[in-house]
């Protein structure tokens, strides 16, 4: 582990396995600087043990620049259970995920991510407190995608102010890529701003729900990145800015919700030498883990989770503009504010 170069100093790395269950789980701490490690539980039919340590590595050190980056009282932290989220699920494994959260003390809190629902993280709590994004309870925040979405349509608009002088998306041509939890949100507030859609999802029912209520153009989905729009809007998969997809898209603003947008951060210089503004991924789409923080401070407070959403937005503006007038890439300095907030913590 301590070779790869997923490792990242991490504080700790813990491995589950229940053989009644069958669970085989690894909780990745990278740092607890800040507060109680979070991040989301993510199920996954990795090829190999290793994909799925290097997979929690790589997340939960993600998740310490998030939580650094809207400000929480959080440290960074992922876990993933190795398993098919179609076929392999149970409630006795998510009980037994949770028995397993629960000998960590609260030195790290799990919610939803890829393959987990409300309901297994509703089984999880019946094991353990340190668990977040529940149906029910005194704080529950539910689904956090309405959040998120809000937070990416702000951000949309912060980032459209510095690329083109002015925030009103009214006439904009916006491509978006995924109409999912979080894109279906974000495509009716464009719409509701006048913004003119093409959209793309494999997911052919969300496609037609969302084309009807917004009036949105439909494509394919390799076509998304040809459509000579203004923003490209990502909110489905990762590594969907690559050699291969940049030299293709003709908008001035890449601002979505998908995590890990840029196939690596070397990419980051390329977009900016095409001219293009990037809203670096965990600073945009972090709507969702301050809904979730809202919840692991024992009261959800919506106005709270409203003035966190909005200075997130405002930091989001304060990367972008020291990255234009140093002419640097976007997620560099992002990474920079991040990792200074965690040292500082540590220190
Ligand atoms: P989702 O699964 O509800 O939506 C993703 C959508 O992308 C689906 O409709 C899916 O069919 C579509 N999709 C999959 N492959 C595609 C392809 N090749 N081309 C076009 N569309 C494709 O997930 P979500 O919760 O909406 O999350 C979307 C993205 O935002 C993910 O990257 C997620 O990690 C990130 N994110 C979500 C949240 C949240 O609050 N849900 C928070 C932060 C980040």
């Amino acid at each position: 582990m301590f070779d790869k170069p997923a490792f990242a100093g991490h504080e700790s790395v813990h491995h589950f396995f229940d053989a009644k269950t069958g669970l085989r789980a690894i909780v990745a701490i990278h740092s607890t600087a800040r507060g109680p490690a979070a991040g989301g539980c993510r199920m996954w039919n990795y090829a190999t043990s290793e994909d799925a340590l290097v997979d929690a590595l790589r997340l939960s050190e993600g998740m310490s620049n998030k939580n650094a980056i809207a400000d929480l009282p959080l440290g960074g932290g992922k876990s993933v259970i190795w398993g098919n989220a179609k076929t392999d699920k149970t409630p006795d494994l998510f009980r037994a995920f949770g028995r397993a959260i629960e000998t960590l003390n609260g030195k790290y809190w799990t919610a939803e991510d890829v393959g987990v629902s409300v309901h297994d993280m509703a089984l999880v709590a019946e094991e353990t407190k340190y668990v977040a994004g529940l149906p029910s309870g005194k704080a529950a925040s539910g689904d956090p995608s309405p959040i998120t979405a809000k937070g990416v349509f702000l951000g949309i608009k912060a980032t459209a102010l510095r690329a083109f002088g002015t925030d009103d998306l009214n006439g904009k041509h916006i491509a978006v890529q995924g109409v999912g939890h979080v894109g279906g949100y974000v495509c009716s507030y464009l719409a509701k701003a006048g913004a003119k859609l093409t959209i793309t999802d494999v997911n052919a029912e969300a496609l037609a729900t969302v084309a009807s209520s917004t009036g949105a153009k439909v494509v394919a989905p390799d076509e998304i990145y040809d459509v000579d729009a203004d923003i490209f809007s990502p909110n489905a998969l990762g590594a969907i800015i690559n050699p291969t997809t940049l030299p293709r898209l003709k908008v001035k603003v890449i601002a979505g919700a998908a995590n890990n947008q840029l196939a690596t951060a070397g990419m980051g210089e390329k977009v900016l030498e095409k001219g293009i503004l990037y809203a670096p991924d965990y600073v945009i789409n972090g709507g969702g883990i301050i809904n979730v923080a809202a919840e692991i401070s024992g009261t959800y407070d919506p106005a709270w989770v409203e003035a966190k959403v909005q200075r997130l937005i405002q930091t989001l503006g304060e990367v972008l503009d020291q990255a234009q007038s140093e002419k640097r890439a976007t997620n560099r300095i992002a990474d920079e504010i991040a990792r200074q907030r965690i040292a500082a913590a540590r220190a």
